[in-house]
């Protein structure tokens, strides 16, 4: 009987135990043992498990002889938190607990916060500007004629800036709902990069940055044109934007072993290591005052990660400091 019980738990994906009527684990699958860091059996299971609630839930399932089901955390580096469900085998005295693993769950459940309270705080910064110029034109300024015209641009840009941050939102919010459909249209990324510098040909000039494409070829890749111009024109502003003081950013389209690579490289001031891995964190900035004040949002690479990983495709960022960064995208080619 004991070796079935052992077999059948090995089957479940879940981490699973058995606990004798002496209170010692009988046998633990292998998801258990790596979760919980025992051996398959033979230690006293509420030893193993420190937790109130666990020895309450244990006691519990044993006299009333039926399932139970409670949060418990396991002591760790990190900690970690897992649903516990107990149940009686047949009529007992064995106890079968599975364990699920609420780390990820609650991690997401962290993430999703977070973006609440940054995404707020960043519409309320322009807000709170608007209020303020509009109680001083109703107030001390009221009458002063000069005053006026410059809160009133003061009005429109963080009006302005409220408006991207919106729009970015909501194009990211529709980038993820569709993540799961790979897009597969034929799509040549010299095109794109031809739109995109055309489109940003203002900008370019009067940062007084060379924008260069000599090297780029056609090249056929499996993907949505709109998508692929957005994630082309954000790396090309933020090369501007960031790295302009190179002077100029060179854009490219090759393939390379069964990919399309877009490569957007500037000569700036680069960036350090450590912000690397975080860049296409929502809302991550090197400088938030230097974001805001080139009208950033924030959202700009984590849109193009996005909008890559519904692609199936994968972003390389290198970078060092005072020479330059270079953004690249792999993008899978168009089969016909
Ligand atoms: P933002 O709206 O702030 O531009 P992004 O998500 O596009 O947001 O970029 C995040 C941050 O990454 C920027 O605020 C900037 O600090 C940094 N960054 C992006 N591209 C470059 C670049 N080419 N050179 C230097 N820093 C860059």
């Amino acid at each position: 009987m004991m070796m079935a019980t052992a077999e059948l738990i090995a089957a479940l994906p879940d981490a699973a135990l058995v606990i004798g009527a002496d209170g010692v684990v009988s046998a633990a699958n292998a998801p258990a043992q790596e979760a919980l860091q025992i051996p398959p059996q033979g230690l006293i299971a509420t030893t193993l498990i420190r937790h109130s609630g666990f020895v309450n839930a244990l006691g519990e399932a044993r006299q009333a002889g039926q399932p139970v089901t409670t949060d418990i955390e396991i002591q760790g580096r990190p900690p970690r938190q897992f649903s516990a469900h107990l149940a009686p085998i047949g009529k007992g005295p064995e106890i079968l607990v599975v364990l699920r693993d609420l780390t990820r769950e609650q991690r997401i459940e962290r993430m999703r916060s977070d973006f609440v309270a940054n995404a707020s705080h960043e519409m309320r910064t322009p807000l709170a500007a608007i209020i303020g110029t509009i109680e001083t034109l109703q107030g001390p300024a009221r009458n002063d004629a000069k005053a006026r015209e410059t809160f009133l641009e003061t009005m429109l840009l963080q009006a302005r800036r409220m408006k991207r941050l919106i729009d970015d939102l909501l194009t990211l919010s529709r980038i993820e709902l569709n993540e799961h459909v790979r897009p597969n249209a034929r799509v040549d990324l010299l095109d794109v990069v031809r739109q995109a510098k055309s489109n940003l040909m203002a900008l370019a000039k009067e940062s007084n940055v060379d924008l260069k494409t000599e090297a780029s070829r056609s090249t056929l890749v499996a993907g949505d044109a709109d998508e692929l111009l957005q994630v082309t024109q954000n790396l090309i502003e933020n090369a501007i934007k960031y790295g302009g003081g190179g002077g100029a950013v060179e854009i490219t389209c090759l393939e390379q072993k069964g990919s399309g690579v877009l490569r957007v490289q500037d000569f700036g001031r680069g960036i350090a290591e450590d912000h690397i891995p975080r860049l296409t964190e929502r809302f991550y900035r090197v400088s938030t005052q230097e974001s805001r004040a080139r009208g950033g949002t924030g959202l700009g690479l984590a849109i193009v990660k996005h909008i890559i990983s519904r692609h199936r495709g994968k972003l390389e960022i290198s970078s060092q400091l005072g020479k330059g960064s270079t953004f690249s995208v792999h993008i899978p080619r168009y089969v016909s």
